[in-house]
Parts: C-alpha cells; structure tokens; sequence
C-alpha cells in the first residue's frame, strides 16, 4: 500500500457544499484536499443540470448550475486547494491521536487532521446493463465509459443508449469498428439534434445498424460474450451480433461506502448537529445534502451556511488551544492576506 499522504482537512465531495468548505477554510488559514468520484467539480450542478438556471442564490438573480461551479471555483483559488478526481472515498478510519485514514478506490491513502464529508446524493455511478450475468462481463467485454477509442477499432460493437454520450461514441467508432449497432429503447433520441442528424445519416450510409428495444439476454460461448438479445415494445426480438458492448445510461447517484463507516444515519443521510454540523464521530463533519438535523432543508444555501459554521467547527477540533473570534473579509488584513487582495 502507498504512503500516506497526510492532509490538515480532507472534504469528500467536490459539489456546491464541498467547494465552498474549501472557501470557509481557508478564509482560517486551513488548506484542504478534495476527494470526488467525478472527473470534475460541480456535483449534482454539473451532472445532472449544468444549463438550467438557478434563481435563488443570494445576491445572483439568475446564474447557469455550471456557472455557479466556474465561480465557485474561481472564489476558491485562492486557497490552493488540491483536488483528486475520480477517486471514491472507500474507507474512513479514526486513528490514535484523533486523525482520520482515509482510502480512495485509487489506492490513494490520506492521512487526515479532520474529514468533511460534503457527498451530497452519494457518488455518482454509471447505471448498469440491467440484464441476468452482465456483471460478470463488467471490464471486460461490456463498458460503462470509453478508455482508449482505439480498443475497440475494428472490432464488432454494440452501443446502448439514446443520450449524448450514446450518440457521440457511435459517430465516432461507426467509420472504425468492424461493425456497430446502437440499441435504444424508444426512436427518438435525447441527444443534440445535430448528433442525431449525423446518426441517421451514418444509418443511412450503412455505417451503423439502429435496433429499438432492449437488451434482454447475453449470448456467450466458451465463456465470451458473442451478442446480445434484444427484445422490441412489440414483443419482437432482435439478435445483435457484439463481442464489445459500450452501456451509456447516464449516472445514478449511490451512498455506497459511506453507509459503513459506523456514523449515524437518518433515511441514508448523515445525522449532525447544527452548531458545528458534525457527525456522532468527533472530527468528521458532514454539510450540505449528505446531512440531516431537523429542519434541513436540501438547498446549495443551506450547504453554504453549514461551511461556514462547520469551518469553525473543524479549526477547534484541529487547534483547540486557538482562540477563535469572526472576522470580516472587508477588514481583516489576515483574511485578505490569505485571499490574495490587496487592503485598501
Ligand atoms: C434538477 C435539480 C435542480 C436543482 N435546483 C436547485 C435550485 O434551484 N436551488 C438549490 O438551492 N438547489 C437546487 N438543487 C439541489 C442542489 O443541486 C443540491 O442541494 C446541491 O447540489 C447539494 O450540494 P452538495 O455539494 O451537498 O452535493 P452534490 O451536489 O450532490 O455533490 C456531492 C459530490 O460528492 C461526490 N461523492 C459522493 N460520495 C463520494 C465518495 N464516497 N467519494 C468521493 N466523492 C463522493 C459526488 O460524486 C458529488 O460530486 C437542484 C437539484 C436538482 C437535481
């Protein structure tokens, strides 16, 4: 196992919550490391509505879910924060002298003074091939994301979903595979109407084979997936001829791990308290929606009030000998110092 990498605060989540905790921190002097599933920051915003407007963030009268996570960003840069993507946080155990020994599914192990957990919904994970034994095929021959495109150059392939992602990898492995069928349940597909011109287009030329319905049964010889079995709304069946099988049915949000850490849940959320917003375990915390106290209300506000209380919650865990006062980033030389603006 790899040294550990020893962390004054360790936050679980890069979502809204998570973003700004590194904000509130670091207004007290305190660096931070981020830990998400997720290739980028932004959570639920970025994953699940990153071009509606959002209407009730303080002083902000309309702001993009995307554009609230640039400017989360840019609000947090300051503070240096390092961020380590595509990583599950999988462990969490309370070590001798208060610290917390946190494994992330990479095999990244951290050392930490204190552990925010700002998971939101849980971790988002792609949905799977709903179909008896695929697990087994999981990496192997069926695919939830793209590693390398050229793997699958010249090789027979069918890809599911009706998405942009599903649409996107089909007009561009169509012109390279051996062959390539794109299975969706319903005729119409959810992607860019460009995409799904060019897709028609690549039907059309013969380049790909478009099947409605879904996939029903595996078929496997000598322990290889060979096609699959797809089962139309009308009841008929189609047989797809696929040794690879690339699955594109968006990501689900999932608590998984966390669920087994030994803290105390309420409904699959995190119970705290709303003074310091810290869970049963002294020295984990937990903020926005991932937590539960009475009254809590799942709003990115509300995510933003917790960091802030919560920051002071984690500087007295860490430094109980330190004397905290508030002070205001419109007068405090130290707090400006830290943010990087001049005092005027
Ligand atoms: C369609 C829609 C519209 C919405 N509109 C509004 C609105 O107008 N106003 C409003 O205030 N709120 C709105 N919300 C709610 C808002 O998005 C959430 O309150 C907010 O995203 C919560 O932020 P968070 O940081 O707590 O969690 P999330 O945004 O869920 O982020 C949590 C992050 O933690 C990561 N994570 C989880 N578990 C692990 C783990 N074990 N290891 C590593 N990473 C992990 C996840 O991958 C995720 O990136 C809306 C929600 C939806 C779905």
């Amino acid at each position: 196992m790899s040294d550990a990498l020893t962390v004054e605060v360790l936050i679980v989540g890069a979502g809204p919550a998570g973003l700004f905790q590194v904000f509130e921190l670091g207004l007290l002097g305190i660096k931070a490391h981020v830990l998400d599933t997720l290739a980028a920051p932004g959570g639920q915003c970025t994953e699940l509505y990153p071009d509606k407007p959002i209407y009730d963030i303080p002083a902000l009268p309309i702001c993009g879910a995307q554009e609230l996570v640039d400017r989360l960003m840019q609000q947090i840069k300051p503070f240096g924060a390092t961020f380590h993507y595509g990583e599950e946080a999988v462990e969490l155990h309370k070590l001798d002298h208060n610290r917390f020994r946190v494994v992330s599914s990479a095999g990244t192990v951290f050392d930490a003074g204190a552990v925010v957990i700002a998971a939101g919904v849980g971790s988002f994970q792609p949905r799977r091939l709903a179909v008896e034994g695929a697990d087994v095929f999981e990496g192997r021959q069926i695919h939830y994301k793209v590693r390398t495109a050229s793997d699958y150059h010249g090789r027979r392939l069918a890809i599911f979903g009706g998405g942009d992602s599903a649409l996107d990898w089909a007009m561009e492995l169509a012109p390279k595979a051996a062959a390539l069928t794109l299975v969706h349940r319903r005729a119409e597909f959810r992607g860019a109407p460009a995409s799904v011109a060019r897709v028609r287009e690549l039907e059309g030329a013969g380049k790909l084979r478009f099947v409605e319905g879904v996939a029903s049964t595996l078929c496997v010889s000598d322990g290889c997936l060979t096609g699959v079995e797809i089962k139309g709304a009308d009841g008929s069946r189609h047989a797809v001829d696929a040794e690879q099988l690339l699955v594109f049915f968006g990501l689900a949000p999932k608590l998984g791990p966390i669920a087994e850490w030994g803290l105390e849940l309420d409904k699959r959320a995190l119970k705290v308290d709303t003074e310091k917003f810290e869970t049963n375990v002294p020295g984990v915390f937990a903020i926005g929606d991932i937590n539960t106290y009475p009254g809590k209300k799942k709003l990115i506000l509300s995510g933003f009030h917790e960091a802030a209380l919560a920051a002071f919650a984690v500087q007295h865990y860490l430094y109980p000998a330190k004397k905290q006062f508030l002070q205001y980033t419109t007068t405090s030389p130290a707090m400006q110092k830290r943010l990087g603006v001049a005092a005027s």
